[in-house]
């Protein structure tokens, strides 16, 4: 074949790829100015704005009052923001560092094609042809240097639909401490509510965390004991182990946190403050803590004064005291009892100023000691006896 016959023939392909690629863009929607509930084929919305027709939510069309931060677009806020798009979210900031990969492929949402590109820009993507409704914001950076952290601070408190004004909400979808830590002491900052998620690294159990600073425990008020005991996480990443993961788990999580943030966002239900997953016992523990007056965070104690001022402010409610009728059976013919599965030990842990546990949950460990010296002030006196001599008399006690 002559090379004028291959240049013919290769031109032919290259525009037969080109008006594929038209077609495609054409096919795509145009922006909607407003939402409507007109039942119609071609009506993205028309679902949606059946809640409200449902009872179930008031005002649907508010949703695109909200502008939500997604921090981490990976198995979780990857799926979370495709979700917030679909339901007609009104603003999405994206941040996030790493670039798709083929490992990412056993998870929702990323696709093989898209390997190498920047996760937030394969998102931004994606997310407009989706919905083109939604206004995008993305960052591709590390949020824990120091200049991104000032950056990210800024997004967050000016980032709202109107500019200047904060993001209604920020969702923690990130896989480390390191990077949930310093979400948590952005928002303790700035008094800003967000979600904190996360998925094990076995793959089968996750959470979701509502944080409002000073009402609710933030992330460093019962912090896990990596970042307790302040070890470098990286630390303890094992050469050649690599965590697992589950699209099922990190969909479920992704949708507990998407769920949560509809319900706050559209006042419908109770939104939970925390909501956790056990995929082996199919166990969903939900529970409220309270921040902790010591915690290590030097702004979500000072958002603890100013909830307990702002709370003491409000007028006094008077609750009516309900009197519960005692259980009696009259019948116990086999002589059946409850008994307590917490130990005696379990018990004292979780009273005091630790959080109240709901059933089914207890803690993994109390918190170190800072100071590695004995303050308790109860020492032993210094002694010439040997070690057998004391072994004596502790016999003869
Ligand atoms: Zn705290």
């Amino acid at each position: 074949m002559s090379s004028i016959a291959e240049l013919e023939k290769k031109i032919k392909i290259l525009e037969s790829e080109l008006e594929r690629e038209r077609s495609k863009n054409e096919r795509g929607r145009q922006k909607i100015a407003h939402m409507s509930s007109e039942v119609v084929d071609t009506n993205p919305y028309s679902r949606l704005m059946a809640l409200k027709r449902m009872g179930i939510v008031d005002n649907y069309e508010r949703i695109r009052d909200f502008a939500v931060a997604v921090v981490g677009v990976g198995g979780v806020g990857s799926v979370a923001a495709e979700m917030l798009t679909r339901c007609g979210i009104g603003k999405l900031l994206l941040f996030d560092y790493d670039k798709v990969e083929l490992a990412n492929m056993n998870r929702l949402f990323y696709q093989p094609h898209q390997a190498g590109l920047s996760k937030v820009e394969a998102a931004e993507r994606t997310l407009k042809e989706i919905n083109p409704d939604v206004e995008f914001e993305i960052y591709n950076y590390n949020i824990t240097t120091v200049d991104n952290f000032q950056h990210f601070m800024d997004r967050i408190s000016k980032g709202g639909l109107k500019e200047c004004t904060p993001v209604d909400l920020v969702l923690s979808c990130v896989d480390n401490f390191e990077a949930r830590m310093a979400i948590n002491t952005a928002c303790n900052e700035l008094g800003q509510k967000w979600i904190e998620s996360g998925v094990s690294e076995n793959a089968v159990s996750g959470h979701i965390q509502f944080i409002i600073p000073g009402e609710t425990s933030c992330f460093a008020c019962a912090p896990p004991l990596v970042v307790a005991t302040h070890t470098d996480e990286k630390t303890l990443k094992r050469e050649g182990v690599c965590a697992a993961s589950l699209p099922t788990t990190m969909a479920i999580v992704a949708g507990f946190l998407v769920q949560n943030t509809l319900k706050y966002l559209l006042h419908f239900g109770n939104v939970a403050y925390y909501l956790g997953y056990n995929a082996l016992e199919d166990f969903f523990p939900t529970m409220v803590m309270k921040p902790n007056p010591q915690c290590d965070d030097n702004y979500c104690r000072q958002q603890q004064a100013e909830f307990q001022k702002r709370e003491a402010a409000k007028p006094k409610q008077v609750v009516e005291e309900r009197k519960e009728e005692a259980v009696t059976h009259d019948d116990n013919d086999w002589g059946i009892e409850l008994v307590s599965e917490t130990t005696e030990e379990e018990s004292r842990l979780a009273e005091g100023d630790t959080p109240h546990l709901t059933e089914g949950v207890k803690f993994a460990y109390t918190k170190p000691v800072q100071s590695a010296q004995n303050d308790s002030g109860v020492t032993v006196e210094k002694t010439d006896q040997s070690l057998e001599e004391l072994m004596q008399q502790m016999k003869g006690l």
